[in-house]
């Protein structure tokens, strides 16, 4: 049989996405993209809190610009909501007071930043807009365990930032709004798009963690990629998909595995049974390969995710893909 190889990752993807912003409470933004990152701003009496940061200073700027029609307050507070490249890079365009993350967060940007900056370069180039104009990694300086309240000043109530258990990555956090009840749950839910979990924790994530994003009650729900969810229905019809992603994952790499079994194998088994549901959704192939290959050490009793490089994301990618 002779196919086309599929292109790597989504370097073949050049398409340009349609930002959208919106406005989801009083002072409180959301920018979607169509699949691509989505990131969040959150209005102080006096200052603003942005919630991601994009691939690099020049993407950042231009959702700075669209913000700037709506607020020209200053950013005291750029949230971080885990280490991944396209979400931190763009960090020096805010000129943010602080920069706030996880302590895990920090451990991982230390450990693996570099890393994970060549490695998500080669996968999405299209994210990295005028990648020179990134001056380095982009360090927390200020960091918390489990929760961190930011009090917005005036009768706006406050903003809650926690790590809610290991997930997506080892160090992810939510930020979330009790008075408009909106909470931005970064790559720990995805609605209609397909998850990256080759840094995760898939056993916590689908359990304890998810519960606990369940349990804030959120009437809005700004994921980290794809559409936002309004409405209880679609928060929990989010979060249930973002669950059931990861339970049939289990279920086809838990039984190659147990059956001894091939990475291979099961790759092949979890493509058949996701890509109905997930296969048309943004980055699914993309994601894949690297999200087997993750949940596959973790059946073998990995504990930590093997640091993915520019070179190993490749070997996997021939591995399985190709
Ligand atoms: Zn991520």
């Amino acid at each position: 049989m002779s196919m086309a190889a599929k292109p790597f990752a989504s370097s073949a993807d050049l398409g340009v996405k349609e930002r959208t912003l919106e406005v989801l409470a009083d002072g409180v933004y959301a920018l979607t993209a169509e699949g691509d990152p989505n990131l969040g701003a959150i209005e102080g009496e006096d200052f603003l809190v942005c919630f991601e940061a994009l691939a690099t200073p020049v993407a950042a700027r231009r959702w700075l610009a669209e913000l700037r029609t709506h607020t020209d307050k200053p950013v005291r507070y750029l949230v971080l909501s885990h280490y991944h490249a396209v979400r931190v890079l763009g960090a020096s365009a805010f000129d943010a007071e602080v920069v706030v993350s996880s302590e895990q967060t920090q451990r991982l940007i230390a450990e693996r930043g570099q890393q994970d900056w060549e490695s998500e370069y080669g996968r999405m180039p299209r994210l990295f807009e005028e990648p020179e104009s990134i001056p380095g990694l982009t360090w927390p300086t200020m960091t918390f365990r489990d929760k961190l309240t930011i009090s917005l000043g005036g009768d706006r109530g406050e903003l809650v930032l926690e790590h809610v258990g290991r997930g997506h990555t080892e160090g992810d956090i939510v930020a979330w709004l009790p008075k408009s009840k909106v909470l931005f749950a970064g790559d720990l839910v995805e609605s209609q798009a397909a998850l990256y979990t080759g840094d995760a924790f898939h056993f916590d994530w689908a359990a304890g963690t998810l519960d606990r994003v369940a349990a804030f009650g959120a009437e809005q729900l700004v994921g980290g990629r794809g559409a936002i969810a309004r409405g209880r229905a679609e928060v929990d019809a989010a979060i249930e998909q973002t669950r059931a992603f990861l339970t049939t994952m289990h279920d086809t790499v838990g039984t190659a595995h147990r059956a001894g079994g091939t990475l291979k194998d099961a790759f092949e088994a979890t493509h058949a049974a996701l890509a109905p549901k997930f296969g048309h959704w943004p980055i699914f192939e993309h994601c894949l390969p690297f999200d087997v290959s993750r949940l596959w050490d973790e059946f073998s009793g990995i504990e930590r995710p093997v640091i993915w490089t520019a070179e190993r994301d490749r070997q996997v990618w021939e591995e399985l893909q190709s």
